[in-house]
């Protein structure tokens, strides 16, 4: 494989080289689950997915790990205010979120693991850079000063020009121009959940979150660590200070960021109307796939403007893809023998490579989706032409489905259920008693292609499962 995908981290592109050959491990950034997400936040898991499924279908082993954000400023104000405990404050915007992506056919990552359930790592993790002489602390909360780690700035390139000493942040979130010392540990105000440690009663911060559970799941260092763009600073910035300053040694290869989505060229904002959720777009156009599709349609590093003319027109892809995904499978589930007049074979490979070096290119979507309706353009015109057989579908359907396998727009292929086999088993021993071979092994290929697998005996023919 060679996969170049354009790394924050020094704004160039990188071909990914795994640490541990074969294994992509791959960190990404997850929900605060204090409220429902947003199609903008949706672009962006939906972005993780496909280079999850690239990667996979590059023949790497992946290991993602996604956190939940289920404590924070925000998640506190929340239940507080509708006077909850945080896990009945968060439980319902989890749910939501898994919900989202599986309508959105994200693949589950390996682990998903809660901030409040990590608490005793994150503490670890403070303490080891306290030892490493990057922390102090001050009325029970403690900060990170940035000023002992001269590499602070060098993912975000933030002007530090405007950092004065010893001033610090106390929110998890805050504006683009505070280069300021950052809260680790964060004490308890009263009234509020906390936890003990050696600081006494309080809560983690939310950067030390992303740092302690990597390092976790994915080790002290490893490939490829994503998130939206708004991540880069302060976010990940302070990630990198608090990981490579605990260990003294590179955290993260590969950093990728996805651009914002806008919506008929503006900024997504409640007050302007323009605000929606996946069921605010579901409502209007029942269309999951097309939503999906629509985030391919355009590459991770560009703004994707969302309108529904363009939502509309995934839809109609989409509908086209899935039309000639049923024309090649009718065919190729028929008895058809055709000479071959098409060069179907060679004209697959090509698609393949057009389709790869599109993906390879940065995760060229735009490119991959491009290079799929010539495709079916020209399998189609063979078939309304007759020169293709059963076998020649075959062909053509395993190689869409293997676009697919990152696109993600196909219905999964239903279960194939034992009545359904017990009768193809039937018919095949009808065709074997009329001396009809062809059929006969037609009926066998098809169902092994369906991952069912006959064994003929002298009691009759069985099947088992792949
Ligand atoms: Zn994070």
């Amino acid at each position: 494989m060679s996969l170049s995908l354009h790394n924050t981290l020094g704004r160039r592109l990188e071909v990914l080289s795994p640490l541990e050959p074969g294994h992509a491990r791959l960190y990404t950034c997850g929900p605060t689950v204090y409220n429902v997400a947003h199609i903008g936040n949706l672009r962006t898991f939906v972005f993780e997915d496909v280079l999850r499924r690239h990667l996979q279908a590059s023949g790497l082993r992946v290991t993602q790990v996604m956190n939940l954000t289920d404590v924070d400023d925000k998640i506190i104000r929340g239940a507080t205010e509708k006077g909850v405990s945080l896990e009945e404050f968060t439980a319902p915007y989890t749910e939501a979120f898994f919900k989202d992506l599986k309508r959105l056919n994200v693949e589950p990552a390996e682990r998903y693991p809660k901030a409040t359930e990590q608490v005793p790592e994150m503490i670890t993790l403070i303490e080891t850079l306290g030892s490493r002489g990057h922390t102090y602390e001050s009325e029970g909360s403690v900060y990170f000063r940035i000023a002992t780690f001269p590499d602070y700035g060098k993912l975000s390139r933030i002007d530090l020009s405007q950092a004065r000493r010893g001033e610090r942040v106390a929110d998890d979130e805050y504006e683009k121009e505070d280069v300021k010392d950052f809260a680790l540990w964060k004490a308890a105000k009263p009234g509020e959940r906390s936890w003990a440690s050696p600081w006494g009663e309080g809560r983690p911060g939310w950067h030390i979150e992303c740092s302690a559970m990597s390092m976790k799941y994915l080790g002290s260092r490893f490939d490829i660590h994503t998130g939206a763009v708004d991540n880069i600073f302060p976010h990940h910035e302070n990630e990198i200070a608090q990981s490579e300053g605990a260990t003294g040694e590179p955290f993260v290869n590969l950093w990728l960021h996805a651009e914002h989505l806008i919506v008929d060229g503006e900024k997504m904002a409640k007050s302007k109307g323009n605000f929606f959720t996946l069921d605010d777009v579901l409502g209007r156009r029942d269309d999951p796939a097309a939503v999906r599709y629509l985030f391919l349609s355009v590459p991770y590093r560009k703004k994707l403007n969302f309108t529904w003319e363009a939502l509309g027109a995934a839809a109609a892809a989409v509908e086209r893809i899935r039309a000639a995904a049923v024309r090649i499978g009718e065919l190729a589930a028929s008895g058809a023998e055709k000479p071959g007049a098409y060069p179907i074979e060679e004209r697959s490979e090509e698609f393949r490579r057009a389709f790869d070096a599109g993906m390879d290119d940065d995760l060229n979507t735009a490119e991959a989706q491009g290079a799929l309706f010539p495709y079916l353009r020209d399998v189609n015109a063979a078939i309304d032409a007759g020169a293709l057989g059963a076998k020649e579908a075959r062909l053509a359907r395993s190689t869409l489905e293997r676009a697919d396998r990152v696109l993600g727009v196909l219905p999964v292929a239903p279960e194939v259920l034992p009545s359904e086999i017990e009768a193809q088993i039937e018919a095949r021993n009808a065709a074997r008693k009329r001396r009809d071979f062809a059929e006969a092994d037609r009926i066998r290929t098809e169902l092994a292609e369906r991952g069912i697998v006959l064994e003929d005996g002298p009691g009759g023919t069985r099947w088992k499962r792949k």
